[in-house]
């Protein structure tokens, strides 16, 4: 007998019909003989519905009221699938965040969980019923309501998953698995049936938004097992689980990209110790976070070139910061650029060989992409090129290193 948490997301409960069939797929589990802990989000749309009406009357809204107003959602949840569980003859009870003591510190809206109290989860189970927990949000130690930023139910389920010490942790959504990459960039993208948690990081992080990003980090520290499934489409989904030391490994699994992101370049800078800092400290200060960096030696052998990368939206904060700066250390000039994305080869079987950028560059250049960034670690190659190349890089990165077959695992 197993115990599985699974957690249905807004599209999966997003209407009466959908919250059934819900309890349908709960209790064929249950027939099966494995325990159930289900985590819900708020009916789809339900959550920006409440976002939108708090800041009708004030924006930004006082952080407690807010969040005890988006915790209502997932409420609304918990209780009617527990309804159409019962109605249909299996016993569930259903469970706000408080209720099972789902401890967090205080940062309203963006809670961290501390602690979650797994014993009346075990007891209700022992009975033979089914336990269902609101998603998303948790208390504090003062007793206060706080939600956990906006796709927290995924941490949710993970955090019960692990408190529980559960078999496995099933998020269920609207796309069937993880793939290879954007299917609505590549059509020939293909399912993962499994990846690794290092990957997964690095493809959620760089723009594929299956998952919460923070329960995935939760999940790998903890070891716990991810299956990322369609609750519209029977399937295996994909599993993220540990690197499997006896499994082949893909050389590459999957490509990663983000349109988000921009490039700032100062020129002339004297290059002496501390340079960097001076860029980059006040960019820091401002709460900008910087992705590449890359400096140059300057052609004239006493100053320096830098360039880096933040997100698309500090843009112009940014640049505002840089030219203030640059007239501080008599740079040259400042340059920017918007119209770049970035895309990435994620995969582990890169640690163990050689020649998968020297690859990479060929297929770029065959296309006649300009690179204007590179930058690599041990699991990812990332290059930096103009917007307009953004479909045809990735499409032809795809081909390059056979993602299109079926050979993928
Ligand atoms: N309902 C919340 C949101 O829309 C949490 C979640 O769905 O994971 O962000
Ligand atoms: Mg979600």
């Amino acid at each position: 007998m197993a115990l599985i948490v699974q957690k249905y997301g807004g599209t999966s409960v997003g209407s009466v019909e959908r919250i059934c069939a819900v309890a349908e797929k709960v209790m064929a589990i249950r027939a099966r003989g494995d325990d159930v802990v289900v985590v819900v989000s708020a009916m789809s749309g339900e959550t920006n519905r409440l976002v939108a009406l708090a800041k009708s009357i004030a924006d930004p809204p006082k952080a407690r009221e807010f969040d005890v107003l988006l915790s209502t959602g997932e409420q609304v949840t918990i209780s009617l699938l527990s309804m159409a569980l019962e109605a249909r003859g299996c016993s569930a009870r259903s469970y706000t965040g408080a209720q099972v003591h789902i401890l967090t510190d205080s940062a309203h809206t963006k809670a961290r969980i501390l602690e979650v109290d797994d014993q009346r989860i075990h007891a209700d189970l022992a009975q033979g019923t089914v336990v269902v927990v609101a998603g998303f949000q948790g208390i504090d130690t003062e007793g206060n309501i706080t939600t956990l930023g906006r796709g927290g139910s995924d941490t949710t389920a993970v955090a019960l998953a692990v408190a529980l010490k559960a078999d496995e942790c099933q998020i269920y959504t609207d796309v069937d698995g993880v793939y290879t990459t954007d299917p609505r960039v590549v059509p020939e993208a293909l399912r993962l049936e499994q990846i690794c948690f290092e990957e997964m990081l690095e493809m959620a992080s760089l723009g594929s938004k299956v998952l919460q990003i923070r329960a995935v980090e939760f999940a790998s520290k903890y070891n716990m097992p991810l299956r990322v499934l369609s609750s519209f489409k029977e399937g295996p989904g994909t599993l993220i689980a540990p690197e499997d030391e006896t499994m082949e490994k893909a050389l590459i699994s999957g490509i990663a990209f983000s349109r988000d992101e921009a490039k700032l370049t100062i020129l002339g800078v004297p290059d002496k110790p501390g340079v960097a800092y001076m860029m980059l400290g006040p960019i820091s200060e401002a709460n900008i976070e910087v992705d590449m960096i890359i400096q140059n030696m300057g052609a004239d052998g006493n100053t320096t070139d830098f360039t880096f990368t933040v997100h698309r939206n500090d843009y112009k904060t940014a640049l505002d910061i840089l030219q203030n700066i640059a007239q501080e250390v008599g740079a040259r000039e400042v340059r920017g650029d918007e119209h770049i994305v970035k895309i990435s080869l994620v995969g582990v079987g890169m640690r163990s060989h050689a020649g998968i950028a020297s690859t990479m560059f060929k297929a770029l250049a065959d296309e006649g992409i300009n690179i204007q960034m590179i930058s690599t670690s041990e699991i990812k190659i990332s290059v930096v090129v103009h917007e307009k190349y953004l479909e045809l890089g990735i499409r032809s990165l795809h081909a390059a290193f056979d993602l299109n077959s079926e050979s993928v695992s």
